[in-house]
């Protein structure tokens, strides 16, 4: 199943040591009751005080003997079933000096089976029933060939043979531990299949907290139940807004099998709108032609929304192959709701923090970078255009009398202008490009490895795209251009050569492009290019 190991090798719910200690308490508690009872009414026994309590200390000695081994080698298996064998011993040995199958101890056995039965494995209860059989039978024998005593009188008087007796006794024996070890079992292996629940869901939001988008939310998910539940066919459907778009899938799921996006009545939707896991025992091709494309044949799908904080994001359907005429577990049904609950979760914690980032580097008016990215940018891009002996041009734009425009057509009209100029600029230049608001109304365009000739070129091309916005506004823009590294050999020194041309422009007049004619400090430059370096 699970590839995935955890931190402990061991696969049992109790680690053995703890086993060898509670065991050790059952052997004190028995020998206390040995002790207090051959005491308190050594009559009824059959046997002295001294005889009973030799033998019980010995019993004591040899377990306390046995846990000091076992601190020092630490061999659990073994030490476990060599003290089983003593116990069994014992049992035998005060059972038959106390009245054999009239002594009270007898019970003691029944007891000690129940105990191991509970704590130990199935095998170890059978095998340690089948060894309190055989020693019962052992005394019977050496009884009856004279090397034991006989059996008292009052033994002799009860109803039937003695061996059917033991026979009787050792059903009991049996029955009584593969009672115990059946139902010990049962609750065990729940109880393994809620840590293995329980260790997904841990490793699922461990792997979680590094998907920091929702495509890698949708894989974790995906591989999770995968893993956890060996499905065959999976597809994750992501629905940040209305519309549901495939994510992900595991199986065979060719593209080529995707159809169009799922229809009002298809369970994907139902599932999403009703925020509700539905079992479809059989894709109907008629009402769901774009699952059923998808999953051909498909029997048993389970398709459960994502939903978390009332809101649906997505939907998770899965194929579980079972044999025909079985139902689904209720138990996997509730971990793929879990999971795909922690997956939802997740991804609108990954949306929150794409739209948290986004704020910090957009300008919230104009949507396109601000200030902050601008920098960053700028920065980033001379040492790369350095490491390749490239250059880059930086243009920066003002918009001519934009007071006036503002005064006379009112702020909200000139937040409208921003917004086209920003439109305008973003649609002349490349996607590689970076247009920012610098601030205000001043813009700046960082273009890499492009040389001044060109940035000229291009800024007049803005300038007349921006002049024809609108047809109501005469709309003009002042621009400096400057390059790296001709003119400055840092981002401080490039944005101050592009500032002076801009200023220039507005001197001579607005309405017009200036390129920068600085001249970079030479020193300056190769340090620029030192520092570049060592960045890279
Ligand atoms: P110049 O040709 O010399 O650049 O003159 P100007 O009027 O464009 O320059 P000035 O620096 O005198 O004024 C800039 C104006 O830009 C002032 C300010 O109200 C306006 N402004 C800055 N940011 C915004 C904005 O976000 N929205 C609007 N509507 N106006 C803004
Ligand atoms: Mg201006
Ligand atoms: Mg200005």
């Amino acid at each position: 199943m699970s590839k995935v190991r955890t931190h402990s090798a061991s696969t049992d719910l109790v680690p053995i040591s703890e086993r060898i200690r509670y065991m050790q308490l059952l052997r004190l508690g028995v020998a206390v009751v040995v002790l207090l009872a051959s005491w308190l009414v050594p009559g009824a026994l059959g046997a002295g005080f001294d005889k009973l309590a030799l033998v019980t200390v010995a019993y004591v000695v040899a377990s306390l003997a046995g846990e000091a081994m076992w601190r020092f080698t630490r061999r659990s298996t073994v030490l476990f079933g060599t003290l089983l064998i003593v116990d069994g011993l014992y049992l035998a040995w005060i059972s038959y000096l106390t009245g054999g199958l009239i002594s009270p101890f007898r019970f003691l056995i029944l007891l000690h089976l129940i105990s191991v039965a509970l704590l130990a494995s199935y095998r170890t209860g059978l095998m340690l029933a089948l060894w309190h059989s055989l020693l019962l039978f052992i005394v019977f024998n050496a009884q009856e060939a004279g090397i034991l005593n006989a059996p008292t009188d009052a033994i002799r008087a009860l109803p039937g043979s003695e061996f059917q007796r033991i026979i009787a006794f050792s059903v009991a024996l049996w029955l009584v531990t593969i009672a115990t070890s059946t139902f010990s079992a049962i609750n065990e292996r729940e109880l393994r299949r809620r840590r293995f629940d329980l260790e997904r869901l841990a490793k699922m939001a461990t792997d979680l907290e590094a998907a920091d988008d929702a495509p890698g939310v949708a894989d974790v998910l995906l591989t999770t139940v995968v893993d956890a539940f060996d499905f065959g066919r999976v597809l994750m459907f992501g629905s940040p807004e209305e519309d549901l778009h495939l994510m992900g899938h595991r199986g065979d799921v060719g593209p080529a099998r995707m159809g169009a996006s799922p229809g009002n009545d298809s369970v994907i939707r139902r599932a999403r709108d009703d925020k509700e896991t539905l079992l479809v025992t059989e894709l109907e091709p008629g009402t769901d032609p774009c699952l059923a494309s998808m999953l051909p044949d498909a029997r048993n799908v389970v398709v459960g929304p994502l939903s978390a904080e009332g809101r649906s994001v997505g939907v998770l359907i899965v194929e579980h192959s079972l044999k025909s005429g079985s139902r689904i577990e209720r138990r996997v049904v509730g971990m793929l709701e879990r999971f795909a609950s922690h997956a939802a979760l997740a991804m609108l914690n990954a949306s929150l923090l794409e739209k948290v980032q986004r704020m910090a580097s957009t300008d919230g008016l104009t949507m396109i970078a601000n200030r902050r990215t601008f920098d960053a940018s700028l920065q980033r891009e001379i040492n790369r255009v350095s490491r390749g002996g490239e250059q880059l041009s930086l243009i920066m734009l003002d918009l001519d009398h934009f007071k006036m425009l503002n005064d006379t057509y009112g702020h909200q009209k000139g937040d409208d202008v921003l917004h086209r100029v920003a439109r305008v600029l973003e649609g002349e230049c490349r996607d590689f490009d970076t247009v920012a608001r610098y601030g205000g109304e001043e813009f700046g365009i960082i273009i890499p490895n492009t040389a001044g000739e060109e940035a000229v070129l291009l800024a007049r091309r803005l300038a007349e795209a921006i002049r024809r916005c609108y047809e109501d506004i005469t709309l003009t823009v002042s621009m400096g251009v400057a390059s790296y590294p001709y003119n400055a050999g840092d981002p401080e020194g490039l944005v101050a050569a592009a500032d002076e041309s801009l200023y220039a422009s507005k001197r001579g007049g607005r309405d017009q492009v200036t390129r920068s004619t600085r001249t970079p400090n030479v020193v300056g430059l190769e340090e620029a290019r030192k520092s570049a370096d060592g960045a890279a």
